[in-house]
């Protein structure tokens, strides 16, 4: 079985303004730019600042790829505020978050939603990462994987074989997003592996070990190594971090040389 690629992406959340997002992705794309033929990168900005960092992006060639934070499941029509895989399609993006726990548990997002917006994601050719992960009150609860396997199987049951290889599944515990306390490298390394027994249960052991799992919550530059160090982690989810592009940098060139 071939390695898997490492991947790292920055969701940069409801932050910057239209220069820093700018500044931000360009400083970025300066310093990924050696390590394209190591890891694939991303950034998320916020859905107003996408095209003009798209646009910045595409004029220095880079290989940083452009990635939207969230998105609707229907194509076009009377949804007020919401913007479609299409219209993402059209601004070049590559990737779209689904499930983030920001989503899910401040904006109220269910696990039927986030399967119809990871259908759709895929379905219009782009490139998903589905995020699930556990509560402290379902951690302590020892709920971990039982949450873990609800939400991954309620997003997969409409992703068709052949949309298998634009699907990566991020772990982000929600006690661990933002908070600075991420899981230990063991913790995330359990969790991992529960994910990828499920995978193989539900899409075979081929797919399953060529998909990518991520880690999410807290990813710092002193905390990286070893959480990449585990023969599941295959890259990040990087909130805070993303936001800084020496800390995002450092972060990849870790995961690159993992
Ligand atoms: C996230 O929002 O996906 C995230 C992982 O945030 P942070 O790195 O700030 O914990």
């Amino acid at each position: 079985m071939a390695k898997r690629r490492p991947m790292v992406v920055g969701n940069w959340k409801m932050n910057t303004d239209r220069a820093s997002a700018l500044r931000l992705a360009l400083d970025v794309a300066a310093g990924v730019d050696s390590l394209r033929a190591e890891i694939d990168t991303g950034v998320c900005p916020p859905f107003v600042y996408l095209d003009a960092v798209g646009r910045a992006l595409a004029a220095a060639n880079s290989a940083l790829a452009l990635g939207a934070q969230d998105m609707y499941f229907e194509p076009n029509g009377a949804f007020t505020g919401e913007i479609s895989a299409e219209m993402l399609r059209d601004l070049s993006c590559t990737y779209v978050l689904t499930g983030h726990s920001e989503r899910r548990h401040v904006l109220g997002e269910s696990d039927e939603m986030v399967a119809r917006k990871t259908e759709a994601v895929l379905d219009a050719g782009l490139h998903c990462i589905l995020c699930v992960g556990e509560t402290l009150e379902q951690r302590k609860a020892n709920q971990t994987n039982e949450v873990n396997e609800r939400r991954a199987r309620a997003a997969l049951k409409g992703v068709k074989p052949s949309s298998l290889s634009r699907l990566t599944i991020a772990y982000e515990p929600v006690w661990a997003i933002g908070t600075g306390v991420s899981a230990t490298p063991a913790d995330a390394q359990d969790a991992h592996e529960r994910i990828r027994d499920l995978l193989v249960r539900v899409v075979g052991q081929d797919a399953a070990q060529s998909m990518r799992i991520l880690y999410g919550g807290s990813v710092k530059p002193s905390n990286a190594a070893e959480l990449f160090a585990q023969p599941d982690v295959d890259g990040g989810l990087i909130g805070g971090a993303s936001l800084n592009a020496e800390d995002f940098l450092s972060i990849i060139r870790t995961a690159a040389a993992s």
